[in-house]
C-alpha cells in the first residue's frame, strides 16, 4: 500500500512545479501578455473570420502540453477570434478595457487562494471587498448603514437586488399576483430574467413611457402607479436606469425617488454602466438623485475598466440584504463568530467564491482615483465631440446629446431603404474589423450607436470612427 502511495504521488507532484519550473512559465506568460498589450494599439477591434475550432484539435487528454504550445493555441483560437474588448477602436456594447493591475490582482488572488466568503477565514480579503463596497456607498452617497456585495457582473447584482425588493416587501404566494413593478421599454432585459429567476413572473409589469430623450416620464408613472392604486394593485418596486444601454439615458432620478416614496415602492436603480460617472462633475450634476434610490447596480467591468467578471450591488438598508441572504448550515457552525465585519457569503447566493476584490483594490490603490476621474470625463467630452461632428457630417442623423457617453445616429441615404443601408453600414465595418461599433432598435428603426467607455479609446480614435463611417457610407452609396 505505501509502495502505491508513493507511487501515486510521484505523478501527482507534477501539479507542484518548482522554483524553476515556476519561473519558465512565468517568463513565456509575461512574454506572451507583453506581445499582447503591445500589440492592442495596432491590432483590429474584431477577428470576425476565426471561430476558434482549432481547440478541438487538441483535447483534454492524459499528457500535458508544453506552455508554449498552450500559449499557440490560446492565442490563434481565443485572443484572436471574435472581439477584441480591450482594444481602444471597440465601441459596441459597453466597453471597459481590463485593466493591468487587475489582471496582477487576479494572479495575486489566485496564488493565495484566500478564501473570500467569510470573515472568519479570510478576515483581511472580506475587510478588503467591505472597504471597496463601503467606498462606493461613499462615491453615490450612500450612507453608513449600506451593505453590497461584489458580483460576477451586472446582471447577477441586478437580481440579488430584485431578491432583497422583495423579500423585503413579502411579495409571495397570493400577493404576486397583485403586485406591480414598473420599468422601461429600455430597462436592460437582465431585469427581464431576475423577475423570471426570482419567481416575480406572475407579477404585473408596466412599460412607463419614456420622452424624447429616452428617459422614463415622470409624470406618466405617477399617473399609472395611482391608477394602479384606485384599482386596489400592490405596486412595490420600480426600475429606475442611470445610463441605460441602449441610449446611456438617465431616468429622472429625483422626481422617480419622490414618487416611488410617496406609494411606498421600492427603487432600484439600475447604474452598471452610469454609476462610476458620478466621479466626475458632468456626471455628477445627471446623476443626481442616485442616492435616492433603495438599491443600485454599478458594473466594475464596465466603467472602473476592469476585466470582466466584478459587477457591484449595494443596498442602502443593509440589514435588508442581510436578512434575504443570511443562511445557517450545521457544518458552518465555526464561521458564526459575529464579529465587526459583514461577510459576503451572509449578503449573497454565493458560499466559496473568487476573491474578486483584489482586482478591483489593486488598480485604485496603484492609480489612486483621479485617473478614473479624467478617464470618465474624457469619455464623456469624446461623446459630445462625436455627437457634434457627426451632425455636422453630411448624411448622418444623430440622436439626442448624449447624457452619459452613448451616442446613437444613423444614415439617411438620399434612395433606397434606410434600414437596409443601416444594416449593411454596420455589417461592413463590422467585417472590416479595424473598429467596432454596434447597433439597436430605437422607436422601431435599426440605430447605430457608438459607446464610449474604455479607458483606452482616446480623440483618434474618435476621428477613426468618424472616418470610418463617412468613408464606408460613401463607398455603399457609390455600389448601391
Ligand atoms: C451591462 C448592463 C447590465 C448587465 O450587466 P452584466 O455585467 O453584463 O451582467 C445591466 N444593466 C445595464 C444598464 C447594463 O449596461
Amino acid at each position: 500500500m505505501i509502495d502505491h502511495i508513493h507511487e501515486l504521488a510521484y505523478i501527482a507532484r507534477q501539479l507542484e512545479p518548482d522554483q524553476a519550473q515556476r519561473q519558465r512559465l512565468l517568463d513565456q506568460v509575461v512574454a506572451y501578455s507583453q506581445e499582447y498589450l503591445n500589440g492592442i494599439a495596432s491590432s483590429p477591434a474584431n477577428f470576425p473570420n476565426q471561430d476558434g475550432r482549432g481547440l478541438y484539435d487538441s483535447p483534454i487528454s492524459e499528457d500535458g502540453i508544453p506552455i508554449d504550445k498552450a500559449l499557440a493555441l490560446l492565442k490563434e483560437n481565443v485572443d484572436q477570434s471574435g472581439i477584441a474588448p480591450t482594444s481602444g477602436r471597440f465601441m459596441g456594447y459597453i466597453p471597459g478595457g481590463a485593466l493591468f493591475p487587475s489582471a496582477l490582482g487576479d494572479y495575486l488572488a489566485a496564488v493565495a487562494n484566500r478564501y473570500a466568503g467569510y470573515y472568519f477565514a479570510a478576515p483581511g480579503a472580506v475587510r478588503m471587498e467591505n472597504m471597496l463596497v463601503s467606498w462606493m456607498a461613499d462615491i453615490t452617497g450612500y450612507p453608513a448603514t449600506a451593505a453590497g456585495n461584489l458580483t460576477s457582473g451586472g446582471s447577477l447584482a441586478n437580481l440579488l437586488a430584485i431578491v432583497t425588493a422583495r423579500d423585503t416587501r413579502g411579495i409571495s404566494g397570493d400577493k404576486i399576483g397583485r403586485s406591480v413593478i414598473y420599468l422601461t421599454e429600455h430597462t436592460h432585459h437582465c431585469i427581464d430574467k431576475a423577475i423570471h429567476v426570482t419567481g416575480l413572473n406572475g407579477t404585473i409589469k408596466r412599460q412607463v413611457p419614456v420622452d424624447t430623450r429616452y428617459r422614463l416620464d415622470a409624470a406618466a408613472l405617477r399617473r399609472v402607479i395611482a391608477a394602479d392604486r384606485a384599482a386596489g394593485l400592490n405596486p412595490f418596486l420600480v426600475i429606475a436606469s442611470a445610463g441605460t444601454t441602449n441610449t446611456g439615458s438617465v431616468d429622472p432620478l429625483p422626481d422617480i425617488a419622490d414618487i416611488a416614496a410617496q406609494n411606498d415602492c421600492w427603487l432600484h436603480c439600475d447604474a452598471a454602466y452610469g454609476g462610476f460617472f458620478i466621479l466626475t462633475p458632468e456626471g455628477r450634476q445627471i446623476l443626481t438623485g442616485l442616492n435616492l434610490s433603495d438599491s443600485l447596480v454599478m458594473d466594475p467591468h464596465k466603467t472602473l475598466f476592469l476585466p470582466y467578471g466584478t459587477g457591484a450591488l449595494l443596498v442602502k438598508d443593509g440589514a435588508k440584504l442581510y436578512e434575504s441572504q443570511n443562511w445557517d448550515a450545521d457544518y458552518m457552525q465555526d464561521a458564526h463568530d459575529k464579529l465587526d465585519e459583514l461577510s459576503p457569503a451572509e449578503l449573497s447566493p454565493e458560499l466559496t467564491k473568487h476573491f474578486r476584490g483584489l482586482r478591483l483594490w489593486l488598480p485604485l490603490k496603484l492609480f489612486g482615483v483621479a485617473p478614473f476621474r479624467a478617464a470618465l470625463s474624457e469619455k464623456i467630452h469624446l461623446a459630445r465631440y462625436f455627437h457634434q461632428k457627426l451632425q455636422e457630417s453630411a448624411g448622418f442623423e444623430v440622436g439626442p446629446e448624449p447624457d452619459l457617453s452613448v451616442v446613437t445616429y444613423r444614415y439617411r441615404p438620399p434612395r433606397g431603404d434606410a434600414e437596409a443601408f443601416n444594416q449593411q453600414l454596420i455589417k461592413k465595418i463590422q467585417q472590416d474589423g479595424r473598429l467596432y461599433f454596434s447597433s439597436t432598435q430605437l422607436d422601431g428603426r435599426f440605430t447605430l450607436r457608438l459607446a464610449i467607455s474604455s479607458f483606452r479609446t482616446h480623440l483618434e480614435h474618435i476621428d477613426e470612427a468618424l472616418d470610418v463611417l463617412q468613408s464606408t457610407a460613401h463607398h455603399l452609396l457609390q455600389n448601391s
